[in-house]
C-alpha cells in the first residue's frame, strides 16, 4: 500500500491536490477535517461537541480523530492506499498513526509537505471563505489561531518524518496544474 501524508498549513491546497492524487493514482482520501465536518453537520451529540473547537480553529482532542482514522483505515483495507489529510496534526497523533500502521503490517511511504508563505494562506483562506460557508474560513482572527496553532503543534510533526527520511517539501505556490506536476514527480519517484 502506498500511505501518503498530505501536508502543510490551512489553505497549503492539501485538499484540491488530494483530488488530483485520487484521480490520477486511485488511492482512497481520508480527510479529518471532512470527516469532522460531517459529524459537525449531522448534529449528533458528538457533532455538538466539536462544533466550537472546530469553529475556533482549536484542535479536537486527539484519541476522537484518531478513533475516526481507525474506523476509516479498517473500513477500506482493500485500498491500494491512502492520502491522509489533515492528520497527523501533532507528534502524537504521527506516533500513534506508526503503531496503529504497524499493526496491520503497513507503514507511512511518504510525507508530502506543500510550502506556502502565511500572506499567501491568509489570502486563499478568506477567499474560500465566501463560497466554503465554513465558519473558520470566514474571520481573519480564526484564520490566524489556525496558522498559530499549525505552527506550534503541527509543524513539529515535519521533524517526527524527516528522521524517518520520509518528509519531501514541494513548494505549494503556482498554478494548480504547476504544484500537481510536483507532487505526482514526487510521488512517481517513491513508487
Ligand atoms: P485546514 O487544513 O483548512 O485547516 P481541515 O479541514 O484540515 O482544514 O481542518 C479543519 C478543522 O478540523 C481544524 O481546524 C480542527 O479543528 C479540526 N481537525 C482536522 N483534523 C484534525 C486533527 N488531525 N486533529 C485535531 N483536529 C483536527
Amino acid at each position: 500500500m502506498f500511505n501518503l501524508v498530505i501536508f502543510g498549513p490551512p489553505g497549503s491546497g492539501k485538499g484540491t491536490q488530494s483530488e488530483n492524487i485520487i484521480a490520477k493514482y486511485g488511492f482512497k482520501h481520508l480527510s479529518t477535517g471532512d470527516l469532522l465536518r460531517a459529524e459537525k453537520n449531522s448534529g449528533s451529540e458528538l457533532g455538538k461537541k466539536i462544533k466550537d473547537i472546530i469553529d475556533a480553529g482549536n484542535l479536537v482532542p486527539n484519541e476522537l480523530v484518531q478513533e475516526m482514522v481507525k474506523n476509516n483505515v479498517v473500513k477500506n483495507r482493500d485500498a491500494k492506499g491512502f492520502i491522509f489529510d489533515g492528520f497527523p496534526r501533532t507528534t502524537d497523533q504521527a506516533a500513534w498513526l506508526d503503531q496503529m500502521l504497524s499493526e496491520i503490517g503497513e507503514s507511512v511511504t511518504m510525507m508530502l509537505a506543500l510550502d506556502v508563505n502565511d500572506d499567501e494562506l491568509r489570502v486563499r483562506i478568506m477567499e474560500r471563505g465566501k463560497v466554503s460557508g465554513r465558519a473558520d474560513d470566514q474571520n481573519i482572527d480564526i484564520v490566524n489561531n489556525r496558522i498559530a496553532v499549525y505552527k506550534q503543534q503541527t509543524q513539529p510533526v515535519i521533524d517526527f518524518y524527516a528522521k524517518q527520511n520520509k518528509y519531501v517539501s514541494v513548494e505549494g505556490v503556482g498554478t494548480l496544474d504547476e504544484v500537481f506536476g510536483r507532487i505526482s514527480k514526487a510521488i512517481d519517484s517513491a513508487l
